[in-house]
């Protein structure tokens, strides 16, 4: 089966009682056992026989197989957010003393994460510039747990060559670590580029338009503890699990996934043409406009869709607000990949409460617009950026 058929009829594994043909949401927090030995064989890992709804639950489970399927992993672990994804895993490999090496081209939250909460747990955050292999090479060292990437960053649209990074911390015995939330896992191989475990906030492409949080952990099988002590350790003590009924929701996001992707990608590149003509728009940010730096590795590695994600720059930040309060259609909002078009001012609203030489390093501009492109007709889109632009 193609992947676009997998992700609708990989079926769960005991048939529903009533032959239902969606998942049955299991709204419950526990579970009642015949005996205590068949409990005590659940609650110490010896049966896969659900206990408890903070790490386990068969709605979430069933989820969590459809990924697996799809992506021919190890293991997947659904989480309550894109930052649970990030924050448990990470808090699931780091170590007081050690490092990890990472670009300062990264979602705020995901910074912020690593520069202050693990920070104080006395595990440093080592940037350098991951297009640069030589860079990343120079800062792996003895210390170094993993190297952690956006394979697309947010808002900043870098590309980074997958390969090129995994072939050195491989080559150190270091495993990769990587946010894919930007590209869905149906358009490219993580594996066999070499991600060791794909971060995913299912929040974005795979809530099926913004109905939900959600986060996906995706282990590929390297480091053979990793998983084990994801669900052992992890969920019982951080108790970051997914709720079933958002599993639902994002399972049906996940069925019509591919449908929409192709949509919004194809309405992304259209504008982003479009876009170009206009005066008021300095510059145009979209991997899939041919004198794109990142061009030709996007399409290398992520095929011929270029994903929903668009940044505009104009002539200064009060252009900007200006462009931002003038919207009619277009949601001032953040999120991404929702089914309608969202615009936001990353400096000042995701980005806002870092100091102006923190937003400069990490290259997030004051003129900068962020577009997720949404599924309306890319007509009605121009029509209301240009309206605002010209007001
Ligand atoms: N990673 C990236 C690239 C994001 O854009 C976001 C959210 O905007 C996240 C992670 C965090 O995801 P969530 O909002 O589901 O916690």
């Amino acid at each position: 089966m193609k992947k676009q058929t997998q992700a609708i009829h990989t079926d769960f594994q005991s048939p529903d009682a009533y032959n239902a043909i969606s998942m049955p949401v299991y709204h419950t927090a526990a579970y009642e056992f015949d005996n205590a030995t068949v409990m005590a064989d659940a609650f110490c890992g010896r049966s896969d026989a659900p206990d408890y709804s903070r790490v386990t639950n068969p709605t979430v489970i069933y989820f969590e197989n459809k990924i697996k399927a799809l992506t021919g992993s190890k293991d997947v672990i659904a989480v309550n957010s894109g930052m649970a994804a990030i924050s448990n895993a990470l808090f699931c490999i780091a170590e007081t003393g050690k490092n990890i090496v990472t670009s300062r081209h990264l979602f705020g939250n995901s910074y912020a994460f690593l520069t202050k909460t693990l920070k104080r747990f006395g595990v440093e955050p080592r940037f350098c510039d991951l297009t640069n292999p030589h860079e990343v090479d120079a800062a792996i060292d003895e210390n170094t747990c993993c190297v952690y990437l956006e394979i697309l960053t947010n808002p900043q649209l870098e590309v980074v060559d997958i390969s090129a990074i995994s072939q050195i911390a491989h080559s150190k015995n270091v495993l990769l670590l990587a946010d894919t939330t930007l590209i869905p896992f149906t358009e490219f191989d993580a594996n066999s580029l070499g991600i060791d475990i794909e971060l995913i906030s299912s929040t974005k492409y795979l809530s099926g338009g913004a109905t939900s949080i959600g986060g996906l952990i995706i282990d590929y099988g390297r480091d053979t503890e990793f998983s084990k002590r994801m669900r052992t350790e992890m969920l019982l003590n951080i108790g970051a699990y997914m709720t079933p009924h958002v599993a639902y929701m994002h399972t049906l996001g996940l069925e019509t996934l591919d449908a929409r992707y192709r949509v919004l990608s194809s309405n992304a590149a259209v504008l982003a043409k479009m876009l170009c003509e206009l005066p008021e728009i300095k510059h145009v940010n979209y991997i899939g406009l041919e004198d794109n730096p990142y061009y030709e590795l996007a399409r290398k590695q992520f095929g011929e869709s270029s994903g929903a994600l668009i940044t505009i720059d104009l002539e200064s930040r009060e252009a900007c607000y200006n462009f931002i309060n003038n919207l009619k259609m277009i949601k001032r909002a953040t999120n991404l990949f929702d089914n309608k078009s969202l615009a936001i001012h990353p400096a000042s609203t995701i980005f806002g409460n870092f100091t102006d030489e923190e937003r400069n390093r990490m290259d997030v501009l004051e003129t900068t617009i962020r577009l997720s492109v949404g599924l309306e007709n890319v007509e009605d889109i121009f029509q209301d950026i240009r309206q605002a632009l010209t007001l």
